[in-house]
């Protein structure tokens, strides 16, 4: 037989006993047994924790039981608090330590429960296992989500090159501003506008954005705005989120840990000398500097600001038209209708503005 002696307490606002909806949004305190205090040792250098309970309020159990979507499982398939031994246990963000307190997020565990156990979370098995293969196939992007919320930056550096096509510190550099500040929204993308990513370059920056962000230019969640600024603003349907732009010195900042970068930068891009051995050093050159940014505090790099902006509705689902002279079929409402027929701007020959490496522009 084993019994168990609290370690410390749970202090939350939730007193009654309910369904717990969206934890990740109630902040907790766990309050530790002074004869533990000990235990907290470096404990603050944990981004999550794993926290083992007991459910006090709880009396009995049902072999089959029902789950919050009306289902009926078996006991152990279901997180009910109706259990043979009544132990919850929850994986929480450790917002900070305060002394003999704990502040969490995400803990589904009433007020005063008692706590048996805290260990750091263990994400080893997650990352060795492709979730979206086996589990996940509504959530495409769960594997890029949880490299977010374990601040897996490499990982995450690695898959956007695959998209950019090469490493830089530009692409670093959208990539670090996109996890910091997903993270600090908590807010994952389903790439139906419900994250809305305005970014103010079109340069590899802005492929950072996209690849962590889910907010791309076929999703209509990624918003132009041509400033020629390294910056991106992230906000939810409401228009609130973080403006995050690089300082005004990145340059330098650059130069400082990688001096090599930008003497070659210039020679290769500005100049655009593409003498094969050249080329070979500057990518080799631009990888390390791309991976090192990863290492730099984020406050060297950027200045993030919170902010509300206005968001546009969701993009409309058009009516298609045929062109009256090519007969291709396009959006009604980019072209012109006459004498009930339509034509598209192509035909029209309307020099209509495009993006480009030079920015939007007329021809
Ligand atoms: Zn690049
Ligand atoms: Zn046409």
């Amino acid at each position: 037989m084993m019994t168990f002696e609290p370690i410390g307490r749970v202090k939350n606002e939730l007193t009654e006993k309910r369904f717990i909806k969206n934890a990740e949004n109630i902040v907790s305190e766990i309050i530790i047994e002074e004869d533990y205090l000990d235990g907290l040792y470096k404990i603050d250098e944990q981004k999550y924790i794993d926290i083992l309970f007991g459910f006090h309020q709880s009396e009995g159990y049902k072999m089959i039981t029902p789950v919050f979507n009306g289902e009926t499982r078996g006991v152990f398939a279901s997180r009910s608090p109706n259990r043979p031994n009544g132990i919850g246990v929850t994986t929480v963000r450790l917002l900070e330590r305060k002394g003999n307190k704990l502040v969490v997020t995400g803990l589904d565990a009433l007020s005063d429960s008692p706590v048996f156990d805290i260990k750091p979370s263990d994400f080893s098995f997650q990352r060795n296992i492709n979730i979206r293969d086996d589990a996940m196939p509504s959530r495409p992007r769960i594997n890029i989500e949880k490299h977010i919320s374990c601040g897996e930056s490499r990982a995450l550096l690695n898959q956007a090159g695959e998209l950019h096509g090469h490493f830089c510190p530009g692409l670093s550099m959208g990539v670090m501003a996109t996890m910091h500040v997903m993270d600090l929204m908590r807010q994952t993308s389903d790439g139906m506008e419900d994250l809305l990513a305005f970014v103010e370059t079109n340069n590899c920056f802005s492929d950072g954005v996209q690849y962590v962000s889910g907010c791309t230019f076929g999703n209509n969640a990624l918003i132009f705005q041509d400033y020629g600024k390294n910056a991106l603003s992230l906000v939810d349907r409401n228009g609130r989120g973080f403006r995050v732009r690089a300082k005004n010195d990145i340059r330098q900042v650059i130069d400082n840990y990688f001096p090599d970068f930008n003497p070659l930068f210039e020679k290769i891009v500005v100049e655009r000398n593409h003498q094969d051995e050249l080329k070979r050093k500057f990518g080799a050159v631009s990888r390390r500097a791309s991976f090192g940014m990863l290492d730099i505090p984020f406050d060297e790099i950027f200045n993030i600001q919170e902010v509300t902006v206005e968001v546009p509705a969701y993009a409309p689902i058009e009516e298609s038209v045929e062109c009256a002279e090519c007969r291709e079929v396009f959006m009604k409402s980019r072209g012109i209708g006459r004498d009930g027929e339509f034509i598209c701007q192509a035909c029209r020959g309307i020099h209509h503005p495009f993006l480009d490496g030079y920015g939007i522009h007329c021809c």
